[in-house]
């Protein structure tokens, strides 16, 4: 049991790793992803110089332009990054952890996924091997479990009252990306909690020992180069897509701008979270040519209400509740509710061609 000191002490440690992320490889926000995606930044606009479009000024003014720092919606997403993870992050802490632990127990039988991990070790060239390919199957499976997570995310009308919060951004940055309700939270990484846990608990029955990723940093690298590869552009103003079809290959930041885009044609396209290919197997892809119809929000479902932290929280609970309220007592609501049912969710099909 806890003592209250010790609850003080854990809550102090959560609090001073969220003032470290920029410094942690492990977060979006790391300074060398940050870096690199100022460098993509900087490309964009050069390009858009190059071409004779209309840009902000000098550079500086472009990676930080007036619409967006001067928009409500930025400031109350910095406001709601410490709100959010310092306080509601600490009651989730380590739920992902343990339901990957669990999972792998069930799949396995082992205990501890370290131990296992200890007990057989493997001499290096045979480890690398099996690691690449241990590293690539664990992202494709548990990028279509992701995909899977936020298709429903969508779908569900009472799961979408939680995840719309996150969609609630009218302007984004880099910070925005950390703009989701707990609940939302909970679910996601529930879900892909269970998923890795399943999948490195396939890996060890099959390969007789659990094998791990090639890292750098702590991170691994797959994830490490997705990072690089300008993933802050993602939560931002500037609009970068790859040339041609490579952007149904390679995750670009443009890809999520169409996701979060309130045009009748972007609503619920581009749900993948690294891998495009997804949207493009099961027909939710989108990728126009340019911006000109991206516009960041939830439209028509936004009632002005999103402007604070404590309404971040509590709008959704509402909307939820009235949602299975209604739904409990037959009662018609809102057009949204009457489309889709509240738990019964369409699988993602495959495309007609
Ligand atoms: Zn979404």
């Amino acid at each position: 049991m806890q003592t209250g000191f010790e609850m003080l002490d854990q809550f102090l440690v959560h609090a001073y790793s969220i003032v470290k992320y920029p410094f942690d490889a492990n977060q979006r926000i790391y300074v060398l992803y940050l870096a690199t995606s100022v460098v993509f930044a900087f490309a964009v606009y050069l390009i858009a110089r190059r071409k004779g479009e209309k840009t902000e000024g000098t550079f500086l003014r472009f990676l930080f332009p007036k619409h967006v720092w001067q928009h409500p919606s930025a400031w109350l997403d910095l406001r709601y990054f410490f709100f959010h993870r310092i306080f509601g992050h600490f009651l989730i802490l380590g739920l992902g952890t343990w339901l990957t632990l669990l999972s792998y127990k069930f799949v396995t039988g082992h205990e501890n996924v370290v131990e296992t991990a200890l007990d057989n070790i493997l001499p290096p060239m045979t480890e690398i091997g099996l690691s690449v390919g241990f590293m690539l199957v664990a992202v494709i499976v548990s990028d279509l479990i992701s995909y899977t997570v936020h298709y429903l995310q969508h779908k569900s009308v009472f799961l979408w009252q939680f995840h719309k919060v996150h969609h609630s951004a009218e302007v984004m940055h880099p910070v925005s990306n950390f703009r989701e309700h707990p609940v939302d939270n909970i679910f996601y990484i529930s879900v892909n909690g269970i998923g890795y846990g399943a999948v490195l608990g396939i890996a060890t029955l099959l390969y007789g020992f659990t094998p791990s990723m090639p890292s750098l940093l702590g991170v691994p690298m797959l994830h490490l180069l997705f990072n690089v590869a300008g993933y802050n552009l993602r939560h931002s103003h500037i609009w970068l897509r790859w040339p041609g079809r490579l952007s149904m290959i390679f995750p670009s930041p443009a890809h999520h701008h169409v996701h979060h885009s309130c045009h009748p044609d972007h609503i619920d396209k581009n749900f993948a979270f690294m891998l495009p290919f997804w949207d493009v197997l099961f027909g939710t892809y989108h990728m126009p040519d340019d911006n000109r119809d991206v516009k960041f929000g939830i439209g028509k479902e936004d009632k002005g209400e999103f402007t604070s932290c404590a309404r971040l929280y509590w709008v959704p609970c509402r909307d939820a509740y009235r949602v299975v309220k209604r739904r409990l007592t037959g009662r018609k609501g809102a057009a949204k509710a009457e489309e889709a049912p509240i738990l019964e969710v369409t699988p993602p099909t495959m495309p007609a061609e």
